[in-house]
């Protein structure tokens, strides 16, 4: 089973054989969120949980009519 190093705590870190890049992997060691970032060789990173961008947010364009209707 390959393994890797938690950039959290620097233990090693199992992960499965069949995991792919962007697979989200657990630290044993101290439960952090890590993701696979790359595979050769497997590379762990923390998963940042304050870094979710809402897609709900950003400006409303709906309160302006850009229909230009002429007569
Ligand atoms: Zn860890």
């Amino acid at each position: 089973m390959p393994t890797s190093i938690c950039p959290e705590c620097t233990e090693e870190v199992f992960v499965d054989a069949e995991t792919e890049q962007g697979d989200s992997v657990n630290c044993e060691e101290c439960s952090a969120h890590l993701v696979v970032v790359g595979l050769d060789p497997i590379e762990l990173d923390l998963q940042d949980e304050a870094n979710h961008d809402d897609p709900s947010k950003g400006d409303d364009f709906d309160g302006y009519d850009y229909d230009d209707q002429r007569y």
